[in-house]
Order: structure tokens, then C-alpha cells, then sequence
């Protein structure tokens, strides 16, 4: 028999989503005729702006003719693409040789996670979107700190146990927080101080209102010598299917740099040029069409935040992204679970999912179609909810 890779029995059973399916299976096989709404997802639903299809449509009839045919193309991706991201993103802070486009933010996780498996410990939040941890535990041997992060700690991880990297989420998933300026900085200055290196995660960056929450690391001085930014057109274009990210890796990290591109362009063969075509459309005509679908799923997950602090529930999160992340009083993040299932045909995330430290909490996400908006918010206020099922 084979071997395995004893890194892999390091990761825990990722029992999560399939458990989440199980529930739900049975309760719809004890109550056939239930109509359950799910808020447990953080995939986009709003259909692409015609704008984007329409352009590809004819980009991708051109590649049928003899001028129009294109092979690989450059593996960081084409320079029109990256000047727009820079411009939309990033004027006058970064370079376009800084940005490498991508299949997507994950699996620019786990490339980077290949590149940096030597700096040791890594601070993980908790709790956590799992790619950050699993990928490390898969990539290499390093020793990690799970930083809780609740409302005692305002949401922000402490650095004890001196961590030479840093996984930061901001706007977070799972807890639907942002951080201020302060606290950014304050992270920053310890990386410098340190000799630690930040991989800043924010492609929930468009939910950000207002000017008071930094969007990227890099509006905080001095980030560009220790962090490296990576992002998505996942959730503000809704390329979760199309497949579209980036990731910034300022030149100031010198010798990072020249190996980031060299492993870049060893392992993978640039994005898809249907992918960037559109992501090119999307950063000019196509913008305000997508900022309207963000739009949307913000007025979703306002309505929630304000639907459950009416009704006395204990909330966080929600204002600056599409997740709203709710105490469970008393209840595990399983039996709460169950009782948004059985109570109000609702499907949650149970917070203990990404870590420990969400146990006790449940994530609900705004990603859902603002068609079923109405429907949901009278199912999440208990008072004047009826279950046809129950009542
Ligand atoms: N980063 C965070 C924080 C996410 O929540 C997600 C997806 O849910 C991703 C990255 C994945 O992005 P992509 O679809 O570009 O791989």
C-alpha cells in the first residue's frame, strides 16, 4: 500500500458541511413538505450583469478565428487586468508587477502557504476560516497558535508565543467583524518589530462602509515591508464559479518577492483568459452592476442584524460584511443549530466549525437571493413567526 503524507492525518475530520447536510436531510425526511431557507452558505446568488457575459460572449467567439486565437498567456496575469486592479484598488501604493492574478484567494493561500511553510509559529484566529489552518498543517511543520478572538477581545487576536506569520481576516469570516486603523497598525507594528510576516485576507474588502475601517493592509504606513495582501472577484463580482483572485506581493519584500514569482510561474499557469476577460469588464463597465448585487446582500444582512437586536439576541458583526455572528446564550453551537432548523426552517452554521473559539455562536451569512429577504426576516422574528409546521 501507498504511504500516506502523515501531514495529512494532522487535519481533523472536516466533518462540518456534511453534518450540517445530514441534519438537514433528516429533518426534511421527517417533515417532506418544509420549505428551509439557507443562511449557512457564503456562496453569491445574484445572477453576473449582462455587461460581463455579453463581453465574454464575443471575446470567446474570437478565439475561433485565426486573430483572435490565444495560447498561455503571461502566468502573472495580463497587464490590462492588473493596471485595472490597481486603479480600482491600490493607486499609487502599488506597482502592477506587484499583483499576481490568480485561480482565486484560496488557492493563493495554499501556493503562499508552500512558500512560507518555515516560519514557525503561525498565528491562526479563532475562530477561522479553515484554509489558513489546514493549509499550513498540510504545507509544512510548523508550530501554531490559535488566537481566540471574541467579544471580550474585541476580535482581535493577541500576539503571545511571538508569531513569525500572521493570518488576518478583515472584514472576517466567520465573524462578520472589521478592524479599525488602530488596531491594523497596531498589527503592523508589531510584524516589524518582529520580523513577522502578515498574509492580510480581504476579499470582503467591498462590504466596507465609510471611512473609518481600512480596506487594504496597505493604507496603514509601513505594511508594504511585512505583508502580503491576497484577494478575490468572488464575492463583490460573484466569480465563485468563474474563478478570479489576486494576490499583492510588494517588491519591498525583496527576497520574497523574486520567489513568489519564481514558484508562481513554476506551479501554475495563469488564470483562465476567460476568467481575466471578464474580471477585466467587471473593474470597468461592469463595476456599478456589481457594487449594486454587493449592495444587495448588505440590505440582506442589515435587515438580519436588525431583525435579531430586535428581538434581544445578542449580535456582532454584519455592519462592514455579509456575515452576522450570534451568541447562543446557554446553547452549544449545535443544539442552536438544531433549533433554527426545527423552530424557524432556517440552516445556520454552527460557529464551533472554524475553531474552538466559535463555539457558543452560530454564522449567518447575507449571501441569500433578497427575492426570499421578506420571508426570512419574518422567520427570524420569533414573535411573529408562525411555523406552518408547527403551529
Ligand atoms: N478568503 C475568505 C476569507 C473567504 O471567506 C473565502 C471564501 O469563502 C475565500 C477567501 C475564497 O476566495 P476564492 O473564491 O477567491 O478562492
Amino acid at each position: 500500500m501507498v504511504e500516506r503524507n502523515p501531514r495529512s492525518t494532522k487535519l481533523s475530520k472536516s466533518y462540518l458541511f456534511r453534518e450540517v447536510a445530514d441534519r438537514v436531510q433528516s429533518y426534511k425526511r421527517k417533515n417532506p413538505g418544509a420549505v428551509l431557507y439557507n443562511l449557512g452558505i457564503g456562496d453569491t446568488t445574484i445572477p453576473l450583469p449582462q455587461v460581463v457575459t455579453q463581453s465574454l460572449s464575443g471575446f470567446f467567439e474570437s478565439l475561433s478565428t485565426e486573430e483572435g486565437y490565444l495560447g498561455y498567456q503571461n502566468e502573472q496575469g495580463n497587464e490590462l487586468l492588473r493596471k485595472s486592479i490597481i486603479e480600482r484598488f491600490y493607486p499609487d501604493t502599488i506597482t502592477p508587477d506587484e499583483v499576481f492574478v490568480s485561480d482565486g484567494a484560496k488557492c493563493d493561500i495554499g501556493r503562499l502557504q508552500i512558500l512560507l511553510s518555515h516560519l514557525s509559529p503561525v498565528l491562526i484566529q479563532d475562530p477561522t476560516y479553515p484554509v489558513y489552518r489546514d493549509g499550513t498543517l498540510l504545507s509544512g511543520d510548523q508550530s501554531l497558535i490559535y488566537a481566540v478572538c471574541n467579544p471580550e477581545n474585541d476580535f482581535f487576536p493577541n500576539f503571545s508565543g511571538s508569531p513569525k506569520l500572521l493570518y488576518i481576516c478583515s472584514p472576517n469570516n466567520p465573524t462578520g467583524t472589521v478592524l479599525t486603523y488602530t488596531q491594523l497598525t497596531h498589527l503592523v507594528s508589531y510584524a516589524k518589530e518582529h520580523g513577522a510576516l502578515i498574509i492580510f485576507d480581504a476579499a470582503y474588502r467591498y462590504f466596507i462602509q465609510g471611512e473609518q475601517h481600512p480596506r487594504t493592509i496597505y493604507e496603514i504606513p509601513g505594511a508594504k515591508e511585512i505583508a502580503i495582501e491576497v484577494n478575490s472577484f468572488s464575492k463583490f463580482a460573484g466569480f465563485t464559479g468563474i474563478r478570479l483572485g489576486w494576490s499583492i506581493v510588494p517588491k519591498t519584500l525583496k527576497g520574497l518577492y523574486d520567489d513568489y514569482a519564481r514558484l508562481h510561474s513554476t506551479i501554475f499557469n495563469g488564470a483562465s483568459i476567460l476568467a481575466q476577460k471578464c474580471g477585466e469588464v467587471v473593474l470597468q463597465e461592469g463595476f456599478e452592476a456589481c457594487m449594486a448585487s454587493v449592495e444587495e446582500y448588505r440590505a440582506n444582512t442589515k435587515a438580519m442584524r436588525d431583525a435579531l437586536l430586535s428581538e434581544g439576541e445578542t449580535v456582532y458583526g454584519g455592519e462592514h460584511a455579509p456575515y452576522v455572528w450570534i451568541e447562543t446564550k446557554g446553547k452549544s453551537s449545535w443544539e442552536a443549530f438544531q433549533y433554527y432548523l426545527e423552530e424557524k426552517q432556517l440552516i445556520v452554521t454552527p460557529g464551533s466549525g472554524f475553531g474552538k473559539g466559535g463555539e457558543g455562536f452560530v454564522r449567518l451569512s447575507g449571501f441569500f437571493h433578497p427575492s426570499t429577504r421578506s420571508a426570512i426576516l419574518d422567520r427570524l422574528a420569533c414573535s411573529s413567526y408562525t411555523s406552518t409546521l408547527y403551529s
